[in-house]
């Protein structure tokens, strides 16, 4: 039996590529993008009532990672990449029906968009459904997760100097918080954890309309070299 579901609205995000997007919402909270709702939603009378809620649900689609054969088991980046896992075990992006599930902070609400901010999102990204969070119902305390058992540990974010005048000056000119941004998601480490970078080697990813790139001066730092236009 098939079903067919159909977006309810679309995601302008920060994200423009899937690198460097943190793989779950709340661990980068200047990440923030806008949920533009599609008729007949984008009339005011489908969000009334969500200013009372601080966070909401999204029901996602992985729109850039579809694909017609379902995997039974995964390799989670988590894992290194290099274990596998039950898909169910798992959130990862390729899953049977490409359903993504976030709970972002809800900043604003207007008729036609939502203001939303702490998103694990791509651009583009299609939502399926808004669902209010409900605190007693949604936090578990003493819930256990062995696979993923805490967030992941943070490793240090260093600029030189002329990055981090050329973020501040685009962070003005955007009106926001791209330090912020851009050092909370590479303090996640981006970087497959196969992969021993030298300190030539230089890695990218683009966050609003511009391009940022870092290497690893020593193994567990990041500098960031560039925060220029994209191309
Ligand atoms: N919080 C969600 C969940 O648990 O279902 C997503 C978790 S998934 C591990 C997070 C990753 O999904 C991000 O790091 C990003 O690379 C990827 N992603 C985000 N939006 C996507 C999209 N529309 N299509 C494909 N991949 C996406």
């Amino acid at each position: 039996m098939t079903y067919s579901v159909s977006p309810i609205g679309f995601v302008r995000s920060c994200f423009k590529e899937k690198f460097a997007i943190p793989r779950q919402p709340q661990l980068a909270p200047a990440a923030r993008g806008v949920l533009e709702l599609v008729a007949p939603f984008d009339q005011g009378e489908a969000v009334q009532g969500l200013e009372q809620v601080s966070h909401v649900w999204l029901l996602f689609l992985f729109h850039q990672a579809l694909e017609d054969k379902p995997r039974l088991k995964v390799r989670p980046p988590r894992l290194g990449g290099n274990q596998s896992m039950g898909v169910f075990a798992t959130r990862a992006t390729h899953r049977p029906n490409g359903i993504g599930q976030s709970v972002v902070k809800l900043d604003r609400v207007e008729a036609q968009r939502l203001w939303i901010s702490a998103i694990d999102l791509l651009d583009g990204t299609p939502i399926l459904d808004i669902k209010p969070y409900v605190p007693y119902a949604d936090t578990i305390p003493g819930a256990v997760n062995g696979i993923a058992s805490a967030a992941p540990l943070l490793i240090p974010v260093l600029w030189t100097d002329h990055a981090l005048q050329q973020a501040h000056d685009h962070a003005q000119r955007l009106d926001e918080p791209l330090v912020e941004l851009i050092e909370q998601c590479l303090a996640q480490d981006p970087r497959p954890a196969y992969q021993k970078p030298t300190p030539e080697r230089e890695y990218g990813a683009r966050f609003w309309d511009l391009d940022v790139r870092w290497h690893y001066p020593e193994a567990g730092t990041i500098r960031v070299l560039e925060v220029i236009p994209a191309r």
